[in-house]
């Protein structure tokens, strides 16, 4: 199994974390979202624990609620001692309404609009990453409208390119995400930021991808955005204080993807930077990490339903299931692989070669393709695996699919968290 918290039961069915898949998946019906809560805290801890020892005080973790944000997972990872990042009016919102200390947020994105700037000050998010200049001069205003001094990281692109996935790299310099220092920009944001009444600058924000699997990406950043702040200090005598580096750990997908010690790599990263600052006489910063996937992917699994089966003589066979596209779009963006299994014949052979293909009316709509499961009959629970972050997160209502329900397993019990959509649901906002 590709993780520890899967196994085989007596049944002969796949269990998580202790928990029957085929059960849950009679219980709740599928498509249907599982999410291993002991298995998020774990990560959780290994970054807040790897940060404590590693980094200096005050350096912690914030989730990317991007990655998965219902209400539900803000009290695990406020328990965990995480702050969280958010990138809209709708996921401040929802991380308020599960009761998550509006200080402990990081307010994000590149085009915030007015009405959410003034709605996260009126809130009181602890900190907004600043994205560029016209930002910066609405949110000085939103603050001396309710007579606050907003904390603020300044968003600067530090121009790497960490060899993943172009989609998903957004640290190069031409991106429509932050500042870029290779321009000179980035410097003149600084010497700005540092002057507006009602803002006190305590840093920096890079983030330069997602799924680096490498430490080395990070150590380049760490290099770029101290060079940067030594050149800040140097010309315009603002010292920062705060480098957060964004998230981007990857996640293991697939056996042939390497595992990522996510301790060992937040030890390297400080090692470097600490040796950076000491070269440059720098007061060693507090580091924020803003991890998403790393925290969350691979403690979901999706269930299915296989539907038809369908063999095309001299092609392929299809197992198409009651999902698809619609819950997890991250074969149909990025043609990203995944771990399948049959999960009602856990014990049996994964000797049935075959394309997942899913409900919509959309000859991309895969999960995944030439993967080998145990044969299955029609109703057998087929499980995806690694589809804790951006699946529920990305999904939609195309073809009128409704969106599955969530639960969380957590000590062999399962509790709903959040309910599958109805009809009633899809049709409650049209006159
Ligand atoms: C997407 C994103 C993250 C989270 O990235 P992961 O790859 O899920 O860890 C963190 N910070 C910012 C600014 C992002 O855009």
């Amino acid at each position: 199994m590709l993780y520890d918290n899967l196994s085989v039961n007596e049944a002969g069915h796949l269990s998580i974390a202790g928990v029957d898949a085929c059960e849950l998946a009679a219980t709740y019906g599928t498509p249907l979202y599982v999410l291993d809560e002991n298995r998020l805290r774990a990560r959780c801890r290994t970054y807040v624990q790897a940060m404590l020892t590693h980094f200096a005080p005050g350096s912690v973790p914030l989730f990317a609620s991007k990655a998965l944000c219902f209400k539900g997972i803000y009290p695990i990872v406020q328990d965990e001692g995480m702050g969280a990042d958010v990138v809209s009016a709708g996921e401040v919102a929802t991380a308020l309404a599960a009761g998550f200390p509006a200080e402990r947020l990081y307010f994000h994105g590149s085009n915030k609009t007015d009405a959410e700037i003034a709605y996260g000050v009126k809130q009181g998010v602890g900190c907004f990453v600043v994205d560029n200049v016209d930002e910066l001069q609405t949110l000085s205003r939103a603050a001396q409208d309710h007579d606050i001094v907003q904390k603020v990281l300044l968003r600067i692109t530090v121009g790497l390119d960490p060899h993943t996935l172009a989609a998903i790299n957004t640290g190069k310099v031409d991106s429509q995400f932050g500042v870029p220092i290779e321009t000179g920009q980035a410097l003149r944001f600084v010497e700005q930021a540092v002057k507006t009444p009602n803002v006190e600058v305590l840093g920096y924000h890079s983030h330069i991808g997602s799924q680096i699997f490498e430490p080395t990406s990070f150590c380049d950043q760490v290099d770029r955005l101290l060079a940067f702040a030594c050149e800040v200090r140097q010309k315009v005598g603002y010292v920062a204080g705060t480098f957060n580096l964004g998230g981007g750990f990857a996640v293991r997908y697939v056996e042939s993807d390497p595992q990522v010690d996510i301790a060992a790599n937040i030890k390297a990263i400080a090692e470097h930077l600490n040796a950076g600052c000491e070269e440059a006489d720098y007061p060693v910063p507090r580091i924020l990490m803003e991890p998403g996937r790393s925290i969350v992917a691979d403690s979901g699994v999706t269930l299915y339903s296989a539907g038809r089966i369908k063999t095309v003589e001299g092609y392929r066979s299809y197992v198409m299931v009651d999902g698809g596209m619609t819950d997890n779009p991250r074969y149909a963006l990025y043609k990203s692989a995944y771990t399948v299994l049959n999960a009602t014949r856990a014990a049996e052979d994964a000797n049935f070669e075959c394309t997942i293909a899913g409900h919509c009316c959309e000859s991309g709509d895969r999960i995944a393709e030439g993967v080998c499961i145990a044969r299955p009959n029609h109703d057998d629970v087929i499980a995806v695996l690694t589809t804790g972050a951006y699946n529920f997160a990305m999904s939609s209502n195309y073809n009128r699919l409704m969106r599955p329900a969530l639960v969380i397993v957590a000590n062999g019990e399962a509790r709903l968290a959040v309910r599958r959509q109805t009809v009633e649901d899809l049709l409650a906002l049209e006159a």
